[in-house]
């Protein structure tokens, strides 16, 4: 059996894949009997979609491959804490376990924030561990933004001296 930090590691992967195209880096992917059932990464700004984000993408897919909107035996690996939404998703989805890297301190609604993936007056609750590989899955993250801020000021400068 493979441990959460090699399925992290793949989460990981599909994270880079939505930095190369620009997007914010968050990846997923849900794991059915040590099985991977599905891989997603954050599209928002491609799709213009709000909801687009990496576990309910990966949450789409894993639900059409099993045919089944119920994952009760999937793990969900995410690079980062997921939001009120995702956390709403994996709840409705009876998602067993979630696996998360980087604590999210303005969003994260497993635990940082509030922890809506192991309230008791929901009617599921999912075993929650958090923390694997979170230095690099947070590293990606601020990486990402300091080159955003970067290419912002460069694009700034050039306008002023145009
Ligand atoms: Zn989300």
């Amino acid at each position: 059996m493979k441990n959460d930090e090699y399925y992290m590691h793949l989460a990981i992967e599909e994270a880079k894949k939505a930095e190369e195209i620009g997007e914010v880096p968050i990846g997923a992917i849900i794991v059915h009997h040590d099985e991977v059932i599905a891989r997603a990464h954050n599209l928002r700004e491609r799709d213009q979609r709000s909801i687009a984000h990496a576990e309910l993408l990966a949450i789409d897919e894993a639900c059409k491959k099993l045919g089944t909107w119920r994952l009760e035996q999937a793990t969900l690996y995410v690079t980062l804490e997921p939001c009120a939404m995702c956390a709403g998703a994996i709840v409705l989805s009876r998602i067993k376990r979630v696996v998360f890297g980087a604590s999210d301190p303005k969003g994260g609604c497993a635990g940082t924030l509030m922890n809506l993936l192991q309230e008791k007056r929901f009617n599921h609750q999912a075993e929650v561990v958090s923390g694997v590989l979170a230095e690099q899955c947070g590293r990606m993250l601020s990486d990402f933004f300091r080159r955003l801020r970067q290419r912002k000021k460069e694009e700034k400068n050039s306008f002023y001296s145009n």
